[in-house]
């Protein structure tokens, strides 16, 4: 911590702070300047009594106090400085090779999901996405098939070998959810809901973090950090766009999340361009930009008709313009070094 003293502060007042800095359990380093004295309190700012109230208990001495640690420990690239490959069955998203995870918004029947898991695994694709549990903003909108929809999830896996990703809602599904995928999605809406984070940890899965509607990175981060600290180290981050002013889009997908992300942890990083536009037409320079920017896999909503989704029909790909997005990523996947 960097505690900043009010100019002309006399040296009896200066040792009440001193004082205050030992009895928190920091050491404190006295640096005198012209015009203020700074005093550097070296301690473990995670496990020792904060100092930011220091500035409140003593307004009329303390002029700042300013942090300098980060408040999260293990998804910091500190902590574990190289890139971590999250194992999902035979397969490492985070590694070398790039992963497509590919499927409708809603699991809708076994034809609809069948037929999408086919073309997107011939495509080229390692992983199948399909919500049962679905986050509506209406309580009208279609919710998912539930169980059933991850029974066909589990139908689809036997059937393609393909690996599975679907979401948790809520906290009473979550050994069940577990049970039936490889990769447990907490979306957007319960990016937050931190004993949701922890029992979704608990299950051992893999767990892909989408960033919340309105989600700071540092927030993301700490959310993230929730999951490690309960045990799980298998956890990728998942930007999906924000909510911004702009209306051409659905959300504004923050492609600087992906370096940011990278420099800050050493957990993968994951792009929604479907969410992020909320439009299919804009999905395949999206992802584009994804693998130019350095994410590690992209999370895509293919439907073999769109325009009949349940849900999120007009940011779904048809089947086809999913084979030839994937045809399109091949040479840009080269040129980044990656499989
Ligand atoms: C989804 O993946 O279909 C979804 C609901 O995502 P998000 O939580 O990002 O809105
Ligand atoms: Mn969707």
């Amino acid at each position: 911590m960097i505690i900043v003293l009010k100019p002309g502060i006399a040296r009896k007042q200066e040792t009440v702070i001193l004082q205050e800095i030992r009895r928190r359990g920091y050491k404190p380093h006295v640096m005198r300047g012209v015009a203020c004295t700074v005093i550097g309190a070296i301690g473990d700012e995670l496990t020792h009594q904060s100092l930011e109230t220091l500035a409140m208990v003593f307004p009329d001495i303390v002029e700042s106090v300013t942090p300098v640690q980060k408040r999260y420990k293990f998804v910091s690239r500190e902590a574990h400085p190289e890139n971590s490959a999250i194992p999902v069955r035979e397969h490492f998203v985070g590694g070398k090779k790039f992963h497509v995870m590919a499927g409708p918004c809603s699991v809708e029947s076994a034809d609809q999901l069948l037929r999408t898991a086919d073309a997107v695994k011939a495509a080229g694709a390692t992983i199948l996405r399909g919500g049962a549990f679905k986050p509506r903003t209406s309580p009208y909108e279609f919710q998912g098939l539930g169980e059933k929809g991850l029974k066909l999830l589990a139908r689809a896996r036997r059937e393609t070998g393909l690996a599975v990703i679907t979401e948790l809602l809520s906290e009473r599904h979550a050994d069940l959810v577990a049970e039936y995928t490889d990769i447990i999605q907490i979306g957007a809406r319960n990016a937050q809901n931190f004993q949701l984070l922890i029992a979704a940890a608990k299950t051992g899965k893999p767990i892909l973090l989408k960033r919340g509607l309105s989600m700071k990175i540092e927030e993301w981060l700490l959310a993230g950090e929730y999951v490690l600290a309960h045990g799980n180290a298998n956890l990728m981050f998942c930007e999906r766009g924000i909510r911004t002013f702009e209306t051409y889009t659905r959300n504004t997908l923050d492609l600087a999340a992906v370096p940011i992300i990278k420099n800050e942890s050493h957990c993968p990083i994951v792009i929604d361009p479907s969410q992020g536009a909320g439009r299919s037409d804009l999905v395949k320079a999206l992802c584009k930009g994804a693998v130019a920017m350095g994410a590690d896999a992209l999370l895509i909503e293919v439907h073999p008709n769109p325009a009949e989704a349940w849900s999120d029909g007009s940011q779904q790909v048809s089947l086809e313009g999913f084979t030839q997005l994937m045809r399109e990523l091949r040479p840009l996947l080269q040129a980044v070094g990656r499989e």
